[in-house]
Parts: structure tokens; C-alpha cells; sequence
């Protein structure tokens, strides 16, 4: 099942006009995170805050709505949520924590909150784990040199970064917008990525992305029994709109396409690297 299990999956956006104007899509994270917020499901989130560097994204705990709103919108490089996982309940003394991560961090999180070593008290505090799609991450010294060889700028005079569409967007300051095939932007990308078999969140509570849905929109994933709850009661809150995923273009069928290729691509590059190190062939570690 290359898009895991899951309860529903709907088209959505925030009605939140402030958050959708910053936020990445459907602004789905942040107003899943401000409403747990205000409802007391969560007294905090691990999000990838922004840093003194531009999209430079720095882990941090959201626990306002103003630092959850200077969350918003996609850093396309790796930012470790997960080394927060302790902190948030021991320093910052959360007992209801929201966490967001990529699949392989939502994974890091159910792993840890299955052996929890290390993490005594952690696993009954994460409250709501929501998931993003991903295809793959960038180191930060790559988004800099990626923008500059093929967006002709600098990172610090972008207002935007997206991919999608077979495309990787730049928005510059000024209003100009660069289109880069996704062919071009294979040899920025974090080896580490290709031997990721998710490509949206299968482990999440729910998980979201843009891709199966208009521009500004999300498709958004409902998956756990705790996922449902709060979703039910974040649509009886008003805090979404939402339509039926079959009524919008280009539709559920683009994810299942996409993530099948990630699955496939992947699966290969581990059995090539297994069959490699397996039959003591000469070694090409491509993480040296
Ligand atoms: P917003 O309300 O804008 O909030 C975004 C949330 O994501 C914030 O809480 C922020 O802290 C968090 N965040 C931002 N950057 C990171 C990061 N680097 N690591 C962890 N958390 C982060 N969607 C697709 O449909 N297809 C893809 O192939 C795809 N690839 C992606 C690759 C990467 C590396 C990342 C980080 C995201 C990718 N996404 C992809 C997800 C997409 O870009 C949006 O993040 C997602 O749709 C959520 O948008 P939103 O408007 O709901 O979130």
C-alpha cells in the first residue's frame, strides 16, 4: 500500500485568511496546530522555525500561536525536530505535545515511542503527530548553491520556494519567478533521501502535502483513531474547508503515482547497495 492506511483523505484548506497568506498550501500544519492549541490538545509543537539564515530552518517549540504562525511555509532542508523530543517534555515541561516532521522523522518519533530508550515519559506526551509528504530533502549549503546556479540570486532575496508540478519554483522579492525541471535539482538533494520508502507519512496521525490538489490547497491523509478525533473536531470547529478529494484535479491518482516512483526508485538503490556490500563487490558509498 504505497499511501499506507489511512481513515480518509480529503481535500482541505485553513479558513484561516492569516495563516493561509504565510503558510506553505492549505496551511493544514499551522491550523492543525493552532486549533489543538486553543482547544488544549496540545500546549506546544515541535516545528521548523526560521533562523538568522534565510529558509534556514531551525527546530523549535511553538507554544503561541505567534510562533506557530512564524513557522509557517516549507524549508526545504533538514531540520532535526526530533532533537527537541526531550527537551519539550524535560525543559520545556510540555505534557501534550504536537511534533511535525518529514517521514522519516515521523518514524524516528513512533520508533522512539515504541523503545522508548532514552525517552522515559516521552511516548505518552506526543499528542498529535502530524506528517508532510516528501520526495526528498536538501542539505542547506545545496538550497544556496541551487538558487544561485539556477535562480540567478541569492537565497536572501527569495520569498518562496516550492516544488511542484515537475518543477522546483523560485519566487525572488521582486516578483520574478524562476521554473527549474526537477532533473536539473536530482544532484542537490540529500543522498540520504534515496533510501527513504515513504513518500507521505504513513505513521502520522494525519499527513498533508500539495500534491493531488489545486494551488492552495492540501490533500490531507486522516490515519490514526487520534487523527480522526481531532480532525472531527477541527472541521466541527470550522477550521477547514473542504471538499471530496475525487471533485479537485489533478487528484489521488498523481499521489499514488508519485509515491510509487519514490518507492520504486528507492527499492532499487537499496537492493543495488545490498547486492554491492552483500557480494563484496568494490564499494561506492555515496555518503563518502
Ligand atoms: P504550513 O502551515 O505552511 O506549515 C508548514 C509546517 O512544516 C510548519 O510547521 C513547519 O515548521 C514545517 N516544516 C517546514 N520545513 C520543514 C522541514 N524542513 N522539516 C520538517 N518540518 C518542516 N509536499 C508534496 O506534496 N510533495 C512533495 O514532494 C513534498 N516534498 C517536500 C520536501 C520537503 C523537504 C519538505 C520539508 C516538504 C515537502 N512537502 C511536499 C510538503 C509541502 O511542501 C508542505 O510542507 C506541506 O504541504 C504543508 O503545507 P501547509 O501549508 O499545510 O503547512
Amino acid at each position: 500500500m504505497v499511501l499506507g492506511n489511512y481513515k480518509q483523505v480529503i481535500a482541505a484548506r485553513s479558513t484561516d485568511q492569516e495563516i493561509l497568506r504565510g503558510s506553505q498550501d492549505g496551511g493544514i500544519v499551522t491550523q492543525l496546530f493552532a486549533y489543538a492549541l486553543d482547544a488544549g490538545i496540545i500546549d506546544g509543537a515541535i516545528v521548523a522555525g526560521p533562523s538568522d539564515e534565510p529558509f534556514k530552518p531551525e527546530p523549535m517549540v511553538a507554544t503561541t500561536r505567534e510562533e506557530l504562525m512564524a513557522s509557517r511555509g516549507t524549508r526545504y532542508s533538514l531540520s532535526p525536530n526530533m532533537s527537541l523530543i526531550k527537551e519539550v517534555t524535560r525543559s520545556y515541561g510540555l505534557d501534550k505535545v504536537g511534533v511535525v516532521g518529514t517521514p522519516c522523522q515521523i518514524q524516528a518519533l513512533r520508533k522512539g515511542q515504541l523503545y522508548p530508550v532514552g525517552l522515559r515519559d516521552v511516548p505518552d506526551k506526543i499528542a498529535l503527530a502530524v506528517g508532510i509528504f516528501c520526495m526528498e530533502n536538501f542539505p542547506y549549503q545545496s538550497i544556496i548553491q541551487l538558487v544561485e546556479d539556477h535562480g540567478a540570486t541569492a537565497l536572501e532575496n527569495v520569498s518562496k520556494l516550492d516544488i511542484g508540478k515537475g518543477k522546483f519554483w523560485i519566487y525572488t522579492e521582486r516578483g520574478a519567478t524562476v521554473q527549474i525541471p526537477l532533473k536539473v535539482t536530482h544532484k542537490y538533494e540529500q543522498p540520504g533521501c534515496h533510501v527513504c520508502l515513504d513518500y507521505v507519512s504513513n505513521l502520522a496521525d494525519i499527513s498533508t502535502g500539495s500534491v493531488g490538489t489545486p494551488d492552495g490547497w492540501s490533500t490531507v491523509f486522516v490515519r490514526s483513531d487520534n487523527g480522526d478525533d481531532i480532525w472531527a473536531k477541527a472541521i466541527a470547529a470550522g477550521a477547514f474547508e473542504t471538499k471530496p478529494i475525487d471533485s479537485v484535479k489533478p487528484g489521488l491518482d498523481l499521489v499514488t503515482k508519485l509515491a510509487t516512483e519514490k518507492i520504486t526508485k528507492n527499492q532499487k538503490y537499496l537492493e543495488a547497495r545490498a547486492t554491492e556490500y552483500g557480494v563484496g563487490k568494490a564499494l561506492r558509498n555515496p555518503y563518502i
